[in-house]
């Protein structure tokens, strides 16, 4: 039984690694070239996400040459699970990644090397490709716990995210709007793929996650009866005034079945670089992202990915774009507005 659970583990990188091989075969000696792109956790939005548009940007066999001589691979896209926002800030400075999906409001400290990277400079390399979707606070509490509203949390068990996610800072920063602080409640530290089986038997209360919605882990959770606790456009308002990125939102009704229109703060998705990667792979990246086919892969193949087009692209961006995706901005005027 061991086994047939470790070799299920290893299963998708197994299937991975002989893709990876056989490429290589097929490309001769030189090393391949990969786009890596950090995500999230499995059930939240960046992970079905990320893995569409490194689909996406993998079918456009992107080739970077040179000079005229040179023979290249075309460039290989996957997306990795990550703790989040703040992980993949760190990934990309430290080219453990070439790209991530990255929260406005967590880019932009990097780039200021403010808050959360308080005296790294290194974050000033930061560059966008493009603002993607709106990602939504969402506090999921299960319906019998009775927390209705924020100041409920108190003495109540909640996950709130690991260290290196987005969702923790955000955390922090609602908390201190309500004038709460995280041991006014039992704070536990995981991604939301661990915390299912402990709120469905009772050891957990809920979980909290800015992320794209519909997402999988609130969808899971349906069938035990669940509330999202709302932040108010009052209090919502409030934090954007400390917090530009950080805006009043709502999760539509019907957006998950029986939940009602709930107000909540919101903040853009960014696909972000480091500014040294190179501009003409950048551009075709780009180029790649809001080609048709990975237009209609992200429609197919996720709720959140109906939203992501050419008009969200320049939507809310904290930091610079890289200068590969500026120039194909600057070519496509008629698709992507408001650019000089
Ligand atoms: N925004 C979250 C974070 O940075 C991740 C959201 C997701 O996985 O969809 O931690």
């Amino acid at each position: 039984m061991k086994l047939v659970k470790k070799i299920l583990r290893w299963f998708p990188f197994t299937i991975l690694f002989t893709v990876l091989f056989s490429l290589n075969s097929a490309y001769g000696t030189e090393s391949l070239n990969l786009f890596r792109i950090g995500t999230g956790g499995k059930t939240g939005v960046y992970y079905p996400i990320g893995n569409l548009i490194a689909q996406g940007i993998s079918n456009r066999s992107i080739v970077i040459t040179k000079n005229k001589n040179e023979t290249a691979q075309p460039y290989f896209s996957i997306a990795q699970n990550s703790g989040g926002s703040i992980d993949n800030v760190k990934g990309i400075l430290n080219n453990e990644i070439e790209a991530g999906l990255v929260q406005a409001d967590v880019a932009f400290w990097a780039f200021q090397g403010k808050n959360i990277f308080n005296n790294d400079s290194r974050g000033n390399d930061l560059r966008a490709i493009a603002s993607l979707y709106p990602e939504k606070f969402q506090l999921v509490v299960r319906r019998d716990a009775k927390i209705q509203n924020m100041l409920d949390l108190k003495g109540k068990r909640i996950s709130v995210d690991e260290f290196g996610s987005g969702t923790l800072s955000v955390v922090r920063i609602v908390l201190d709007a309500y004038g709460l602080k995280e041991n006014d409640f039992q704070p536990v530290y995981l991604k939301p793929v661990y915390t299912h089986d402990k709120i469905e038997n009772g050891q957990l209360h809920g979980f909290a996650m800015m992320a794209g919605a519909p997402m999988e882990a609130v969808n899971k959770l349906l069938n035990i009866g669940i509330t999202i606790v709302p932040i108010e456009t009052r209090t919502a308002s409030k934090i954007t005034k400390n917090y530009p990125y950080l805006v009043p939102g709502k999760i539509d009704s019907g957006i998950y079945p029986g939940i009602p229109e709930t107000s909540t703060i919101q903040v853009n998705a960014l696909l972000a670089v480091s500014k040294k990667m190179d501009e003409d792979l950048i551009y075709k990246i780009t180029e790649a992202l809001w080609s048709d086919n990975t237009i209609t892969l992200l429609k197919n193949g996720h709720p959140q990915g109906k939203a992501i087009g050419p008009s969200t692209a320049l939507k809310g961006l904290s930091i610079p774009l890289h200068p590969g995706a500026k120039r194909y901005y600057l070519q496509h005027p008629e698709r992507f507005t408001g650019l000089k």
